[in-house]
């Protein structure tokens, strides 16, 4: 049995733990709201706190699922959790972060003994559920080799893909393209209901024809044009992720106007709805728009 302390028990974190549960690791729940804690310990027979230093020193490992590379900075780094972890306790950071962020978290954490592997995930809630996550690491060899078995209790798609801080890059890039996808269609469907298209048949041509992925499989019909809007995707953590490819780019030293676009795009209707609303909601900022 491996002890876990999994930090973050929001819309991706409680069914991931929870799966971890499943799996036989021994869990304790970490947030810092703690009637969510409370809630999802006493919903799975698991351990809940509001404080990783409370609970470090019995861990094998630690997750977290946090909304951004800050959070998980500021979580690891904390003096007190510095002086209670075990020496070569694994950190595993499944949140989507910003991979510069995180090499250099990497070398600060490895010098006081812990070994950091950047593990994100893509499939959203319903995968979260399921325990079918797309997950992409970055680490040492031996330190992903390590997470392995409590990643696989999260996912059923592992991908190596090199060192710490790239899995953090894969991720923030599937997302870019995600993202634009999702605009575009928010687009195409205003265009055609317009016209005089049905909305629903357009996402069903689409997902026979070329257009198809992931939003016209998932996102369109079940939260968009239904109204729905609760895919557990909150707008200001789509446009983080975007933001961080666009990042990236510019750290690489590229031009990607899409990126760019797309970054702006996302950012105005945060901005304008809050961060804290379904991302699908963008739909409603950017098809009240006409053209002059
Ligand atoms: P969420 O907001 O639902 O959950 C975050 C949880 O972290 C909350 O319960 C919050 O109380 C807790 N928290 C925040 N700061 C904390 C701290 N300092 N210490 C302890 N707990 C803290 O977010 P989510 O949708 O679960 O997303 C988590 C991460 O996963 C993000 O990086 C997101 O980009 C990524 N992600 C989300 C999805 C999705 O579909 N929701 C899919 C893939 C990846």
């Amino acid at each position: 049995m491996t002890t876990v302390a999994f930090i973050g028990i929001g819309n991706m974190g409680g069914p991931m733990a929870a799966n971890l549960v499943r799996r036989g690791f021994d869990v304790v729940g970490v947030d810092v709201d703690e009637a969510r804690g409370e809630a999802w310990a006493t919903a799975h027979g698991a351990r809940s706190a509001t404080s990783l230093a409370d609970v470090v020193a019995g861990c094998d490992a630690v997750v977290t699922m946090l909304p951004t590379g800050v959070e998980v900075r500021a979580v690891l780094t904390d003096v007190d959790v510095i002086a209670a972890a075990p020496h070569g306790l694994l950190a595993i950071d499944m949140s989507s972060a910003d991979p510069v962020g995180t090499r250099e978290l990497g070398g600060e954490l490895g010098a006081h003994g812990i070994d950091l592997v950047d593990a994100p995930v893509s499939g959203g809630v319903p995968r979260a559920i399921e325990g079918t996550l797309a997950i992409m690491t970055g680490g040492s060899p031996e330190a992903v080799e390590k997470a392995r078995p409590v990643l696989a209790a999260m996912g059923d798609r592992l991908f190596d893909v090199g060192g710490l801080g790239n899995g953090h890059a894969m991720k923030c890039l599937n997302n870019f393209v995600a993202g634009s996808a999702f605009v575009a269609l928010c687009e195409a469907v205003r265009v055609g209901e317009e016209f005089g298209l049905d909305p629903d048949v357009m996402i069903d041509v689409m997902n026979v024809s070329t257009a198809r992925c992931f939003n016209t499989d998932l996102v369109m019909k079940q939260h968009v044009i239904s109204g729905q809007f609760a895919s557990g995707f909150a707008l200001g953590l789509l446009a983080k992720d975007v933001g961080i490819a666009d990042g990236l780019a510019r750290a690489m030293g590229r031009q990607t106007p899409v990126a760019d676009l797309v970054t702006s795009l996302l950012a105005e209707a945060r901005d304008e709805l809050g961060p804290t609303v379904d991302h699908t909601r963008a739909y409603e900022v950017w098809s009240a728009r006409t053209r002059d």
